[in-house]
């Protein structure tokens, strides 16, 4: 058998004022044809458990683009385009194919288009005719009619952290595999119930999606069912179809399709309140971290999650330890290329005063007026080894520490999510060896920081991807929907 392999992923947040253009994907490392095979093998992601399952089968691979940048504002419609048409162009020239494999994320929102991902595969629906189209999508995908019409079949991450990417990979090929040889015969359900969860409620170690998944699971168990994804949906895209979504795939068997998928959105409708999150107020956060016995404790930044399309350089936290007069603190990381910039001018030991973060959003906190001491610099490259992205190589650009009294604040170029300890051990900063540590992530950081933290605070400071959805002036998605309106 031979697949078209391909991946085009971007989480939008509408409400960011960062535009997603080509630059923003190249800091990823835009791959084309083989390097996509060479960059992703071995790797903890969708594209790294689709190689490995091809080489266990003994699929051959026709590798295309695979592109993906930092959560931020719409991706520019140059780029989509030439993304888009690069995958056609691609589709067209691949020769004899049965099957295509795709890793898109589903909550991809272009400028003057909602649903990115529905209008690509309506396209390489057209591309290809009846062969199969497998596609891979994000936990937070918002998944609409026109995506669930286009492709064969669907297999969303079933965990936040989303720790299982590589095996939906391989799922995604195998039932793949199945279809292209006769094996399966894929009907599917699909239901949006009105909810549009806040992010920090959407954890699946516990709580609603946690009940939800252990429900699926069981059903997945059932004779006949194929797979089944519970999509919690990205809110902040302002779009119609924002939220929970339900996908049921079975073989051939509409009427349990449907009824499953029933089931799943009455057990999400009936549980709903329990979505809803509250975080500690910043000083009140930074008090009880300082009085904590024991080290290191995680102050979370959940509200300025560069995964969630936040900037990544507010200071409200870091503002609050200053005036505290922290000790042995770590904030990771800011995204301020200006100052990493200035900090790897003036070289490890320098005194530098510069302003620091504060520079996108002036509503969320303004800049810092520093002064301190450069204490390492990095060209940013490191290793994902937690149990997310184990493997990658990752990118965060010209890197520096600057250290102000106690604090130790890891500036960075390129926007990334603190989500491995790797990000402040590369340039020398042991996590566990700090009283507090502050990562800017909702939940992803949980995955390999949970382990070491003997505390764990999520604090209220501002931000766009804070999970007080009423901080939002929505506009777009389809009402009345729960928690926004009463129902
Ligand atoms: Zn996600």
């Amino acid at each position: 058998m031979r697949f078209f392999i391909g991946m085009l992923a971007h989480e939008t947040n509408t409400f960011s004022s960062i535009p997603t253009d080509r630059r923003q994907f190249e800091t990823y490392g835009l791959r084309y044809g083989g390097e996509l095979l060479e960059a992703y093998r071995d790797t903890g992601t969708c594209l790294g458990g689709m190689i490995a399952a091809a080489g266990t089968h003994d699929i051959a691979l026709a590798p295309s683009l695979a592109a993906t940048a930092s959560p931020a504002g719409r991706v520019t419609k140059e780029f989509y385009a030439e993304a888009r048409d690069r995958l056609l162009a691609d589709l067209r020239t691949a020769g004899p194919l049965d099957g295509v494999l795709l890793d898109l994320h589903g909550a991809m929102v272009v400028e003057g288009l909602d649903d990115g991902e529905g209008d690509l595969l309506a396209a390489v629906r057209a591309a290809v005719g009846a062969r199969p189209v497998a596609v891979t999508l994000d936990f937070h995908a918002n998944v609409t009619t026109a995506m669930v019409e286009a492709a064969t079949l669907l297999h969303g991450y079933k965990t936040y952290p989303h720790v299982d990417m590589d095996v939906r990979g391989r799922e995604a090929t195998e039932r793949l595999r199945d279809v292209v040889a006769g094996r399966l015969r894929p009907t599917v359900a699909f239901r949006q119930p009105p909810l549009l969860p806040p992010i920090a409620g959407q954890l699946t170690a516990r709580g609603p999606m946690r009940r939800l998944y252990d429900l699926a699971d069981a059903m997945e168990r059932r004779a006949g069912v194929i797979s089944i994804s519970i999509f919690a949906g990205f809110p902040l895209a302002d779009i119609r179809d924002a939220g929970l979504s339900i996908y049921v795939a079975t073989d051939g068997d509409q009427a349990l399709a449907d009824t499953l998928a029933d089931e799943l959105a009455e057990t999400a409708w009936t549980h709903r309140h329990e979505f809803l999150h509250s975080a500690v107020p910043v000083a009140a956060a930074v008090a009880r971290a300082l009085a904590a016995r024991e080290r290191p404790v995680i102050l979370a930044d959940i509200a300025d999650n560069t995964g969630g399309g936040a900037a990544g350089d507010t200071t409200e936290i870091l503002r609050e330890l200053l005036r505290a007069g922290a000790t042995e603190t770590t904030v990771a990381c800011i995204w301020d290329p200006e100052a990493a910039a200035a900090c790897v001018a003036a070289g490890v030991g320098a005194t530098v005063t510069l302003p620091v973060g504060g520079k996108i959003n002036p509503a969320h906190g303004e800049p810092l007026s520093l002064t301190g001491r450069v204490r390492t610099v990095s060209d940013g490259r490191f290793v994902y080894k937690g149990p997310m992205l184990r493997g990658l190589a990752g990118m965060l650009g010209p890197t520096a520490v600057l250290e102000v009294g106690g604090v130790k604040i890891v500036l960075i170029t390129h926007r990334r999510q603190t989500i491995d300890p790797e990000m402040m051990r590369f340039v020398a900063i042991e996590p566990e060896r700090e009283r507090v540590v502050v990562v800017k992530s909702s939940i992803h950081y949980r995955a390999a920081f949970e382990p070491l933290a003997r505390e764990i605070i999520e604090v209220d400071a501002p931000g766009l991807s804070s999970s007080n959805l009423t901080r939002f002036a929505f506009a777009n998605v389809r009402r009345p929907i729960f928690p926004l309106d009463e129902l």
